[in-house]
Formats: structure tokens, sequence, C-alpha cells
């Protein structure tokens, strides 16, 4: 049987082009004893792999030139060696941008709860959703915290958003477009929400958050932790969750000029990586699965279709061009 692969061509310098990436076609191995094979159904495109396109060792290693990305697949088991895995199987992989593959049970999550669907284990119920749960709790986010979210209207921070939201939270959320901030405010229930391209960020947070802000869930960095900074109550939490702005600078920028305020604010500022957290995961669904089953947390996602789109919607994502997760179809 024969599969697709997108790999990487070449390394960008600064923003990635299609240029960068290349589709590949492969024949499957045979399945030894513990093997499946699976169809993917849906993939991810993460902010993350941006980095892992340079040739910089990082909390994960490089993409290898030549060779196959990885990512976020959820797709059904279409083969199986496996006594733990079973045909029809929904599994979780990391063995995304490709269309099919044969792996050891090892190396898939069997998923499947009452009321999700597939796409849901890349985005609510997946690391996207983990990664705002975890965000917040690392942050002690509780009633009555005044919480500002950049790239509100993304897939961390339109989660991030909404269980700020069910733990009684004044939530504010910063977006690109006027579109994404009409969802915030229409859609997904935050208190004010605005376009960081409006002007200037410090006032614009200010109009928003009156009273200040006691949690930013930073997603961008750069301008908008500087705002959010301007913005602190004393004792404020900042959750260093990701820094968007800076992924495709070719040289490193300096950091916010007012650092400072650190200090005489008593603020704190928590830097996380969600894959540290899986052993949470349990507690993760008992406490975000309820609240998908009732509804009370809408899921957004652009989706694109086909694996030779991979690219464009990667980079379609780095751009803005989503609203909620931004997830690959393969029909
Ligand atoms: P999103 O779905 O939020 O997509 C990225 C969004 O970033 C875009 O839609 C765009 O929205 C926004 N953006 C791009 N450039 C800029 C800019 N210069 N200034 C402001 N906003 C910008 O992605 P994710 O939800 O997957 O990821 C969000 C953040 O969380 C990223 O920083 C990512 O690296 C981080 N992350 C961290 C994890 C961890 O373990 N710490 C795990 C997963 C994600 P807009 O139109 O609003 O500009």
């Amino acid at each position: 049987m024969n599969r697709r692969e997108v790999r990487l061509r070449s390394r960008p310098a600064g923003w990635p082009t299609a240029e960068n990436f290349e589709l590949a076609e492969v024949e499957l191995p045979e399945l030894n004893e513990g093997d499946v094979l699976v169809r993917n159904h849906y993939l991810s495109v993460d902010p993350y792999m941006r980095g892992r396109m340079n040739d910089v060792k990082s909390y994960v290693p490089p993409f290898v030139v030549g060779k196959v990305m990885e990512g976020g697949a959820v797709g059904e088991v279409i083969g199986s060696r496996s006594d733990k895995v079973s045909l029809g199987d929904w599994v979780l992989s990391m063995q995304g941008w490709r269309d099919a593959y044969v792996a050891p049970e090892s190396q898939v999550q069997v998923v499947r709860r009452e009321g999700a669907r597939m796409a849901d284990y890349l985005s609510v119920l997946g690391v996207t959703g983990m990664t705002a749960w975890v965000g917040l709790n690392l942050v002690d986010t509780k009633a009555g915290d005044r919480v500002f979210i950049s790239a509100a209207a993304g897939a961390v921070g339109s989660i991030a958003g909404q269980l700020a939201k069910q733990r009684g939270c004044f939530v504010v959320g910063s977006a690109g477009s006027a579109d994404k901030v009409a969802v915030l405010k229409d859609e997904l229930g935050f208190d004010a929400a605005f376009n960081y391209h409006d002007g200037d960020l410090t006032a614009q947070l200010a109009a928003a958050a009156p009273q200040g802000i006691d949690v930013y869930f930073d997603n961008v960095g750069g301008d908008h932790l500087e705002a959010a900074l301007n913005a602190m109550r004393a004792r404020g939490r900042v959750s260093a969750c990701g820094a968007i702005s800076r992924y495709n600078d070719e040289t490193p920028r300096p950091g916010p000029s007012n650092l400072g305020m650190v200090i005489g604010k008593r603020l704190t500022i928590r830097g996380f990586i969600v894959s540290d957290h899986m052993s949470e995961q349990p507690a993760f669904f008992s406490e975000v699965g309820p609240l998908l089953r009732a509804k009370k947390i809408v899921v957004r996602e652009t989706i694109v279709s086909g694996l030779e789109r991979m690219p464009e919607a990667f980079l379609e994502m780095l751009r803005g061009g989503n609203i909620g997760k931004m997830l690959v179809r393969l029909d």
C-alpha cells in the first residue's frame, strides 16, 4: 500500500514558504507483531512546528531536511496485529503530515469518548485544550480574576477564554481582525475584546479592562506582553504559553522595555510546556469533558481539505487565517 507524506525540503530564513515543503509517495511496510496500520483523518498544524523547522535544539528536536514532518494526528485503525488496539479504534499519534502509517501500538493512544467527535482530540480534548487548562491552572486562575488572553480567537486562546469564563473570571481577548473580535464577544462569551491592529495596545487594553488585569495568558509575547505588564495589578500572574509574534524573526529582538514592573508590582511570570503535564490528563478530561458534553464550550475550527494543502494550512495559521483550531481533513 502506498501513502503520501509531506517532508521538509529546506529550512526557511524568516517566514516559511511553500517551497520549504515537498509531497512524496512511499510504500508502507508490512505489519510486525504489535503494529497497527492507521488511516489519518485529521492533522494538526501548530505554531511550535515553525521552531522545529530551524536547525536549533530546543525542548523538541529540529525536523530533518528530506524527512517527513511530525505532528499531532487522529485517525482510525484499519489494520492491527496488536492485542491492545483493535480495528476501528480512533487513535491519536504524533504521526501527522501523512495520510497513513504503520507504527507499534506504544506510539498510539486509543481515544473515544461519549459525545466527542474525532476532530475534538486535536482541539478541545487534545493538546490545545490541555494547554489552555494547564496554563490557567499554573497561575491559579480563579473566580473574580480579571484575565487577558492574546491570540484569543486561536486554538488555545479560544478555549482558555471559555474555561476562564467557566471559573467566574472577567475575560478580555485580543485578536487580529474585526471578525475575530465579534466571535470572541458574540459566540465565545468574552466580556471584552479588541483588534490589536486598531491602535496602541496599552490604551486598548486599559479601555477594555479599566480596573487592570490579574492574569495574562500570553500566546504572543513582544508588544502584547509589554501592554499586559502595563495593565497588571499588584501580584498579577503571567502564564507564558507562547510568543508567536517572534517565531519568524531572523534575529532575536529585545524583550519588553517595562520588564522592571515585575519587581514593583510583585508579578510572577510562569513559563510552561504542556507535555510536562501529561500525568494531569485524567483531571483535564474530568473537568473539560463534561463541559463539552453539556455544550458549555464552543469549539471553533478552520478546516482545510487535502494532505497536499498541509503547508498552506500551516502558513495560513501563522498569518492568522484561522478562527479556532486550524486542522487539515483527509477524506
Ligand atoms: P493559534 O490557533 O492561536 O494560531 C496562531 C495565531 O497567532 C494566529 O491565528 C494569529 O491570530 C496569531 N498571531 C500570529 N502572529 C501574531 C502577531 N504578530 N501578533 C499577535 N498575534 C499573532 O495557535 P495555537 O492556539 O496552537 O497556539 C497559540 C500559542 O500557544 C502559540 O504561541 C503557541 O506556540 C503556544 N503553545 C504553547 C504550548 C506550550 O506547551 N507552552 C502548547 C501549544 C501552543 P491573529 O489573527 O489574532 O493575529
